[in-house]
């Protein structure tokens, strides 16, 4: 785990406990297991935005497909507003837990149906899920595209998917999820296919809905400088697990984990807002099965680094997982979330 939510506040999303291994093939046959995630425990409240951030492989779409129902886990939970998800039907689930449970994709083209107009996009979601009548279809319609800066709406409305920039596009596709009036949105990488002068748009959009309309939200991100932006807090995936959580600016202004620390050097190195941390990922080692994983490329490792895996610590309103920090007892951060 490793959430540090404080709020008294009971959470609209808490996850638990939550692991997934997968197994990969192996040329003769054979298979080897993949942790993809491994006992991620965090919460979500309303009118906030967490941030999962990691580069390809550290568990991030994985978390993400299993809070939509795509894919289940070998162990823990999920909860919306105190109901197990994971117990849904899924015939139940499919239709009020995917209302209230909404994504916005990394990539606006693909995820909009290039023979339809924008109308189509949001008549549909509206009507099925009776969040309008016939009658009133087109106004709520336009009015969506106005509360997401598409204006003259009047205009956008009949525009087919191929006459929209990347920035509108995507904006379509928030208002899309807006349509059904969602508790949570899950934004996967929403600015990461988008030139770099409009990410800037999207992360303010977005900021906006989130504090107008008390939207919580699951920023899924490789981008540290996505997730300073709009995040109330930031949790760091490693390798499937949360190595440092806690309150943005407190995280961000002085790093704990050296893995914080590596992402937050290559925005330095490579500019403010859309950078990648990709290339961090492909320098490390994938063998170290003992102790902590970061190990083979940490520039702080020490002896103890390499023969037991550090449990997490506490730093404040952070927790972090790693020995350079002195242990706090039964680990505090255990039960952090389960008292909101
Ligand atoms: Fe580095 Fe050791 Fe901390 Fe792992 S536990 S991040 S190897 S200092």
């Amino acid at each position: 785990m490793s959430d540090t939510s404080q709020s008294p506040k009971p959470a609209l999303l808490e996850v638990g406990g939550l692991s997934k291994t997968f197994f990969a093939r192996r040329i003769f046959g054979s298979s080897r297991p993949v942790v993809a995630v491994e006992d991620v425990q965090f919460a979500v409240h309303r009118g906030e935005a967490v941030a999962l951030v990691g580069e390809s492989g550290s568990g991030k779409s994985t978390i993400a497909r299993i809070l939509l129902r795509l894919e289940h886990p070998d162990c823990g939970r999920v909860l919306l507003d105190g109901q197990d998800v994971l117990a849904l039907e899924p015939k139940r689930a499919s239709l009020s837990y995917r209302r209230r449970v909404q994504m916005v994709f990394q990539d606006p083209f693909g995820s909009l149906n290039r023979t339809h107009d924008v109308a189509h996009h949001l008549v549909r979601p509206l009507l099925r899920h009776g969040r309008a009548t016939k009658a009133d279809v087109d106004d709520r319609a336009i009015d969506l595209l106005r509360t997401v800066g598409l204006e003259p709406a009047e205009e956008f409305i009949s525009r087919r998917p191929y006459e929209l920039s990347g920035g509108q596009r995507q904006r379509v596709a928030i208002a899309r999820a807006l349509a059904v009036d969602p508790d949570l949105l899950i934004a996967d990488e929403p600015t990461s296919m988008l030139d770099v002068s409009i990410r800037m748009d999207i992360l303010t959009l977005l900021t906006r809905l989130k504090t107008e309309r008390r939207l919580a939200m699951l920023l899924i991100t490789h981008d540290l400088a996505s997730a300073r932006y709009l995040a109330d807090r930031v949790l760091v995936l490693f390798r499937g697990r949360i190595v440092e959580g806690g309150p943005t600016d407190e995280l961000v202004e002085s790093p704990a984990h050296p893995y914080t620390r590596a992402l937050l050097a290559s925005i330095a190195d490579e500019g403010e807002l859309g950078t990648s941390t990709d290339h961090v990922d492909s320098e490390l080692e994938d063998e170290q099965s003992r102790g902590c994983p970061f190990a083979p490329r940490c520039p702080d490792a020490m002896d103890v680094c390499w023969k037991t895996d550090p449990s997490y610590r506490k730093l404040g309103a952070r927790r972090v997982r790693c020995h350079l920090y002195p242990e706090s007892g039964s680990d505090p951060s255990a039960n952090a979330d389960r008292k909101e």
